[in-house]
């Protein structure tokens, strides 16, 4: 576990589940309380290598890159986190990412040993929904957002399962906490206070 003054916790969840918008949310009500919490997107990191590269155009096209691709740019961001993660003086810091990858080869786990152990975080959050709302917040994001991969409510709930369980295994191999937060249709305060009280008990 690590022993820095930092409290470090990773956020994943399937495609529209919502990390991002909770994560917004999170960063305002904890500054009203004091709190300092950096958040960071690992696809961010890889989006800008990628896009720097001329190999994509738009952040939902890493998956479709060629495998060892998203290997190399994955190890990258990894790395890159680690060092901002290092230089900040918050007193939160958090990774919005994935556990599981849909890519053009089959599923990919978001977190592997050398991505987890970079970050090494205290905890893992796990944002779940109904995928019945999944899927229509996916609808809403149509045109800006394309995730298209799990093509029914079925597959989704399918894709979700297997999710938390990629998130556990990789929470297994730093020994970190894993919280499963429901993140309700018109509810993300509820969400945001769960993730609040936990951070504030690590
Ligand atoms: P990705 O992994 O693709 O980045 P995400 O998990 O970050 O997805 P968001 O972009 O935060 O998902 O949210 C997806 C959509 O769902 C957005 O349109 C957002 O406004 C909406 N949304 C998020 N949370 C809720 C909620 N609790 N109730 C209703 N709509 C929500
Ligand atoms: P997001 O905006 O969070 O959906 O991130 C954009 C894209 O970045 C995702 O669809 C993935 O292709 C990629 N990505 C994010 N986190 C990871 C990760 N931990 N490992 C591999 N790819 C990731
Ligand atoms: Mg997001």
């Amino acid at each position: 576990m690590p022993d820095r003054v930092t409290k470090i916790a990773i956020v994943v969840g399937i495609p529209g589940v919502g990390k991002t918008t909770v994560l917004k949310n999170l960063i305002e009500k904890a500054g009203k309380e004091g709190i300092k919490i950096k958040v960071v997107n690992f696809g961010d990191y890889m989006f800008k290598e990628a896009s720097e590269k001329g190999l994509i155009k738009h952040r939902d096209e890493l998956r479709k890159l060629p495998l060892h691709v998203q290997i190399r740019l994955q190890e990258n961001a990894a790395k890159k986190i680690r060092e901002d993660a290092e230089r900040g003086k918050h007193d939160v810091f958090i990774v919005d990412t994935h556990s599981l990858v849909h890519t053009v080869t089959g599923f990919w786990p978001g977190l592997p040993l050398h991505v987890i152990t970079n970050i090494r975080p205290h905890v893992v959050f796990v944002i779940e929904a109904l995928p019945e709302e999944v899927f229509k917040r996916r609808r809403k994001d149509l045109g800006i957002r394309f995730r298209e991969e799990e093509k029914s409510i079925e597959e989704i709930k399918e894709f979700m399962t297997m999710a938390r369980n990629a998130a556990l295994s990789s929470a297994v191999l730093t020994g970190s906490a894993v919280k499963i937060v429901l993140n309700r249709e018109g509810k993300v305060k509820e969400a945001v206070d769960e993730i609040l009280k936990c951070l504030k008990n690590i």
